[in-house]
C-alpha cells in the first residue's frame, strides 16, 4: 500500500537525477540509477531513515482526542467487526469472522512511490519533502495512481500520507501536517468515488520517527505528532492503519491517540528480514507472537506485515494465526526490494533495486502461501505496483 512503497528512509523512494524523493515505507526503488542523488545520510542507518528530525517539540495539539484509551468501544460501529457479510464486506472492521468469509481474500493496493513517478509527480531537492510536493503540486498524480491501483483490483486503497512525518517534511510538518494529511485524505477519497466501485479508503499512520528506527521512537512526544495526521485524516477514511511499525511501543501509541470513532484499527508490522531468525521478529526483536497478542489486546480489526521481504512473511502469519485464531484478520503486503539493499549500512546511501523474483507472477506466488498459512488479505508495499495488484486480484481475490 501506499505506504510503503514509504523508502529506507520511508517508502517508497524514488531517484531521479534530480535527487532521490521517497514517500512509502522504506523504498529507496528506483528505476534505474544507483547512488544518484544521494540521500542526506545522517542516521546511522541512513538508508531508511535520513535522520532528519526537524519537528520535535511541537505543539501540534489541536483538540483532537489524543487520550483515546484503548478505545475498545465499537459501540456505534457501522461496519466494524461484527458485519457477518462474506460478500463485498470490504469495510470497516472487515469481517473478522473467517467462517463467513471462506476463499475470499480482500485485495489491497501497492506501494505510491514508483507510480507517482511514472505520472511525472515533481521531483526536487530537499527528498524529504517529495510526498509532500506530490500531494500539493501533483494531485491529479497520486489521485490516478490511486484510481489505477483500483482498476487492477484493489478493494482499499491507502492514503498517501505516510510521509507527513517531520522526518520527512522538516520545518513543514508544524503549519501544514494537516492540512497534508487531509490533502492525502480527500485525493484518496475522490479516486474511490470516481471509480465507482466499492473501495474502501485507509489513512496511513506512520512511523512518527522515521522507517524501520525502532529505537528513535519517542513515545512521550508521538502524540502531538500523530494529532494532525489524524485530525486531518479522520473526514476522509474508513479505516486506521498503523503501518511499517517496528515496535509494541509504536502499536500501542497508535492505539492510544485515534478517536472514539469506531473506524476498525487494522495494526501493520515490519519484519526483521535482515538476518535469518528462528522466529519471526520486528525490526525492534520483539517476537510477532508478541504483536498479535498486542494486536488482540488493542482490539485491532486486522494484523498486517509489511514492508519486509516476501519470504519472511509466511512464518510470520503461522505465527499470527495460531494466536489470533478466528478473531481478526491478516494479511501481507511485502516489498519488493533486494533485501541487501535493505539492510546493509553500505547501502545507506544508494537506492535499492528491485528483485527479479518479485514480477507479477512469482510475486502471486508468495501471495499464494501467505493465504495458505493463514492470510486473507494481501497487498504490496515499496515496489508492488498496480500490475503485480492486478495479478493478485485475478487469481486471489
Ligand atoms: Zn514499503
Amino acid at each position: 500500500m501506499d505506504h510503503a512503497d514509504r523508502g529506507r528512509a520511508g517508502h517508497d523512494a524514488v531517484n531521479k537525477s534530480v535527487g532521490k524523493p521517497m514517500n512509502e515505507c522504506v523504498d529507496n526503488v528506483v528505476d534505474n540509477v544507483r547512488g544518484v542523488g544521494r540521500r542526506m545520510n545522517v542516521g546511522s542507518r541512513p538508508h531508511r531513515d535520513s535522520g532528519l528530525n526537524v519537528g520535535g517539540g511541537l505543539s501540534m495539539d489541536r483538540g483532537l482526542n489524543v487520550d483515546g484509551g484503548l478505545n475498545m468501544d465499537r459501540g456505534p460501529n457501522v461496519d466494524g467487526g461484527l458485519n457477518m457479510d462474506p460478500g463485498l464486506n470490504v469495510d470497516g472492521g472487515l469481517n473478522t469472522d473467517r467462517r463467513q468469509n471462506a476463499g475470499r481474500v480482500l485485495i489491497l493496493d501497492g506501494g505510491m512511490g514508483r507510480e507517482l513517478l511514472r505520472r511525472g509527480a515533481p521531483f526536487r531537492q530537499p527528498e524529504w519533502e517529495w510526498s509532500a510536493l506530490a500531494l500539493t503540486e501533483a494531485p491529479d498524480a497520486v489521485r490516478d495512481a490511486h484510481l489505477d491501483f483500483i482498476r487492477a483490483g484493489a478493494e482499499v486503497i491507502t492514503a498517501n500520507s505516510y510521509a507527513v512525518v517531520p522526518f520527512h517534511i522538516g520545518d513543514r510538518f508544524e503549519l501544514e501536517a494537516q492540512t497534508l494529511a487531509a490533502t492525502a485524505g480527500r485525493l484518496a477519497r475522490e479516486a474511490a468515488t470516481q471509480s465507482g466501485r466499492d473501495v474502501k479508503v485507509a489513512g496511513s499512520l506512520p512511523p512518527l520517527f522515521g522507517s524501520y528506527r525502532p529505537d528513535l521512537f519517542e513515545a512521550a512526544r508521538a502524540p502531538m505528532l500523530a494529532a494532525p495526521l489524524v485530525a486531518g485524516l479522520a473526514p476522509y477514511v474508513d479505516i486506521w492503519l498503523a503501518e511499517t511499525i517496528s515496535s509494541l511501543a509504536e502499536a500501542r501509541t497508535w492505539r492510544e491517540v485515534l478517536p472514539n470513532d469506531g473506524k476498525p484499527f487494522w495494526l501493520s508490522f515490519t519484519l526483521d528480514d535482515a538476518v535469518p531468525h528462528e522466529v519471526p521478529v520486528l525490526r525492534s526483536g520483539e517476537t510477532v507472537a508478541e504483536a498479535a497478542r498486542l494486536a488482540l489486546d488493542l482490539g485491532a480489526a486486522a494484523l498486517l506485515f509489511n514492508c519486509s521481504a516476501p519470504e519472511i512473511m509466511e512464518a510470520a502469519v503461522r505465527v499470527a494465526r495460531d494466536i489470533c485464531g478466528d478473531r481478526l484478520r491478516l494479511g501481507v503486503y511485502a516489498n519488493a526490494l533486494v533485501t541487501e539493499d535493505n539492510n546493509s549500512d553500505d547501502a545507506n546511501g544508494e537506492l535499492s533495486g528491485v528483485r527479479e523474483d518479485t514480477q507479477p507472477e512469482a510475486y502471486l506466488r508468495w501471495a499464494q502461501t501467505w493465504v495458505a498459512a493463514g492470510a486473507d488479505m494481501v497487498g504490496g508495499c515499496c515496489g508492488i505496483g498496480p500490475e503485480h495488484i492486478r495479478e493478485l486480484a485475478q487469481h486471489l481475490g
